[in-house]
């Protein structure tokens, strides 16, 4: 129990301080657009460990037992649609407990810093190719044209 306390209060000063991380990353960027409530976001959740993306729920159960924070989700798919010799490929999708089924999440005020950040410009995003989701209603624009700076 006492480990589970120590990981939450980890966990928590690691959220802020990727939270400030995203803040500094995304000066030179704009999140424009508006939340459709689709649910895609907190229904096809990637996650990975050391060996990278989490493919197997015994991987996964592994996962959870050193983040308690990951028995908030349930596995909800698998990616497929993407090149076989892509790192996704085979890659388990997780949902979150807390999505409602009209694509509001159920615990909005306390959620954590990563969902309240997102979609965040971070150092991912441009390895992610620099977009949103299909279908999202939020997506990236530079924070000035390119002329812009050249006054
Ligand atoms: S994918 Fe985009 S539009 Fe859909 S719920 Fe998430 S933030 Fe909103
Ligand atoms: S806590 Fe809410 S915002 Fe965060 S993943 Fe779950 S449903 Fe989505």
């Amino acid at each position: 129990m006492q480990t589970n306390f120590l990981y939450n209060i980890k966990s928590f000063f690691q959220d802020i301080i990727q939270h400030f991380k995203n803040k500094m990353f995304s000066s030179k960027y704009v999140v424009k657009g508006k939340c459709k409530r689709c649910g895609q976001c907190c229904s096809t959740i990637l996650f990975s460990d050391e060996n990278g993306y989490i493919k197997t729920p015994e991987d996964f159960i592994k996962l959870q037992k050193r983040n308690p924070k990951l028995f908030q989700f349930t596995i909800n798919g698998i990616v497929n649609d993407v090149d076989k010799d892509n790192p996704q490929f085979g890659a388990l999708l997780f949902k979150c407990k807390a999505l409602k089924e009209d694509g509001r999440c159920s615990q909005y005020f306390f959620r954590s810093f990563f969902c309240r950040d997102y979609p965040a410009i971070n150092s991912q995003f441009i390895q992610m190719g620099g977009t949103t989701l299909d279908g999202c209603g939020y997506y990236f624009d530079v924070d000035k044209k390119f002329e812009e700076y050249l006054k």
